[in-house]
């Protein structure tokens, strides 16, 4: 696409990897600056002004569940939706949250406090997203309690599911997998289920959707998340965790949240000027270059995807997930072995499964990313450490 050429990395860029040789590389964190480039080739096109005397209210909409969410941004979110045909926006009530780490922490609110019975397990399917233990168990609260892997959790009472799809850390497709006992909700986190990330398969209808705009366009300082809620009464405690935990969402950076969505909806049927087209390909190219250098040796294993046809692509793709599950053949603690090779990464055994395996994110910027392929593949035995 005219001025966005993903590039394979060329001789000429080793000296670049050189001068990185000695530097710590931090692929924990998924800090997506991956789309940077393209938002700085923009230019002007989203910048916002806010005059001194604007957006100087707490509220925003009075007459919505949701009272601090700015109409413009509602519009924008649905619109998109529509454009990407990732989930139905119908009938729901958005409510927008300080990223949707605080909308998870509001949903796990909302539904237990509305249980009958006390606390309520929190479970998810491992490998899960390992802040989310964190984020059930912090405040200690007496409404929820997290209990760990959902395969293994047999108690009876209710519970809620955290089903992340595709699933954050290992880009599977997810589906709730605890069955049976009544009282059992679940919140789909579908903070990567953009086409650039996944094929888009089918519109997600389910009761409690959660969005981030950090790992769409990569504007992850402003800090905007946003829920699709079918049910008012679970809308209106969600609404009343964020009313207490920050008294709503701040007004600016709703306004440029707005900007940019709507300008990834107006172009994303454009192909030379895509976001979609952009980060497709961009994770598209990383992932070969990945695979390329794991299936060169015989130390890492990477998971397989299926290929499944994009509704919105309109043709066949692989998934390219934000973050790689990278394991190796022998019993070793990779994380740590990572770590003297200064990678570091989220070890599998914090998202509940084991030290063979690591989270590494996918969505850093090219420089690291470059230097991380570099390391891995000048990596000859994994010997040097303990099992
Ligand atoms: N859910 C998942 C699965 C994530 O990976 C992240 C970000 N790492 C979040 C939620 C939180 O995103 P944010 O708070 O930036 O909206």
């Amino acid at each position: 696409m005219a001025g966005f050429e993903n590039s394979k990395k060329s001789d000429s860029d080793s000296k670049k990897i050189e001068c990185l040789s000695d530097a710590v590389i931090n692929l924990d964190q998924g800090d997506p600056t991956v789309f940077q480039e393209y938002w700085m080739k923009m230019k002007d096109t989203c910048t916002v002004v806010i005059q001194g005397w604007e957006l100087m209210s707490y509220f925003s909409d009075t007459t919505n569940v949701c009272w601090f969410l700015e109409p413009e941004l509602a519009k924008a979110i649905k619109a998109l939706h529509n454009a990407i045909g990732n989930a139905a926006t119908e009938e729901r009530y958005i409510v927008v949250g300080t990223g949707s780490s605080q909308l998870c922490q509001a949903a796990l609110f909302a539904l237990s406090s509305l249980s009958e019975v006390k606390p309520v397990s929190v479970v998810a399917a491992a490998p899960y997203y390992s802040t989310y233990v964190e984020e059930a168990s912090y405040v200690q609260s007496k409404l929820y309690k997290w209990e760990g892997d959902a395969r293994t959790f047999d108690k009876n009472g209710p519970y809620i599911e955290m089903v992340t799809s595709p699933n954050n850390p290992d880009g599977t497709i997810r589906e709730p997998v605890v069955n049976g006992s009544e009282g059992g909700k679940v919140i789909h986190d579908f903070a990567y289920y953009w086409p650039h990330y996944t094929p888009i398969t089918r519109c997600q209808d389910q009761d409690l959707m959660l969005f981030t705009f950090s790992k769409i366009t990569g504007h992850a300082g402003s800090r905007i998340g946003w829920a699709l809620v079918k049910d008012i009464e679970v809308a209106k405690k969600m609404v009343q965790y964020l009313t207490i935990n920050s008294i709503g969402v701040s007004k600016e950076s709703q306004t440029r949240a707005t900007t940019i969505l709507n300008e990834i909806t107006k172009t994303c049927r454009t192909k030379s000027e895509s976001f979609f087209e952009y980060g497709s390909e961009k994770m598209k190219l990383r992932w070969e270059r990945l695979r390329e250098v794991v299936e060169s040796g015989d130390i890492f294993t990477l998971p397989n995807y299926p290929q499944a046809f994009c509704n919105f692509f309109g043709k066949t793709i692989s998934p390219s997930p934000g973050f790689a599950w990278l394991g190796c053949k022998e019993e070793r603690d990779l994380g740590c072995f990572l770590k003297e090779k200064k990678v570091l990464t989220r070890g599998g055994d914090r998202c509940g499964s084991d030290k063979k395996h690591v989270r590494v994110s996918m969505l850093g910027r090219d420089d690291d990313f470059d230097v991380f392929l570099h390391r891995l593949a000048t990596i000859e035995d994994l010997k040097c450490i303990d099992p």
